[in-house]
């Protein structure tokens, strides 16, 4: 029976980016077929009620775990505080994990809810998490990204 994983539903071809688009992978869909797992798509910006398209938004402060404390801050193209959004969208996403009993995640690299080994911060990339995959280890998932298979 296949196993369920989170998968970043941008990575599967949905078009839930901020520019309209997807990250469309063929190495994920290949890895999901190849180890007999059962994709769950979530992308935690649309959990949070944003609109497709929408602006681009990145860390003006901290990181993922840094926002979970109260110590870091997720900023729009527009200067907006998207701080209370972003925890919404990884609450989201943390309630499906559950729902459908999944224990890990595979998530696109880089964003500020998906990114596991880097995000984006005030124009540099640099390491981090990003909101939902802080969240998501938090409560005991194992997240990696497009990048680790
Ligand atoms: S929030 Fe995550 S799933 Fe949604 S578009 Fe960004 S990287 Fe993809």
């Amino acid at each position: 029976m296949p196993q369920p994983i989170l998968i970043s539903a941008c990575l599967l071809g949905l078009s839930t980016r901020y520019d309209g688009r997807s990250k469309h992978n063929e190495k994920v869909l290949n890895y999901l077929r190849d180890h007999n797992l059962l994709p769950i798509p979530v992308c935690p910006e649309q959990l949070a009620g944003l609109p497709t398209p929408r602006p681009m938004t990145f860390f003006a402060t901290g990181s993922g775990h840094d926002v979970l404390d109260n110590r870091g801050c997720v900023i729009s193209a527009d200067q907006t505080d998207m701080n209370a959004v972003f925890i919404k969208g990884a609450m989201e996403t943390l309630k499906i994990s559950r729902l459908t009993e999944c224990t890990r995640a595979l998530f696109k690299d880089g964003s500020p809810s998906c990114g596991v080994h880097r995000i984006c911060r005030a124009g540099s990339r640099v390491a981090g998490q990003g909101v939902t995959t802080a969240l998501l280890q938090r409560n005991g998932l194992q997240v990696f990204s497009e990048e680790n298979i």
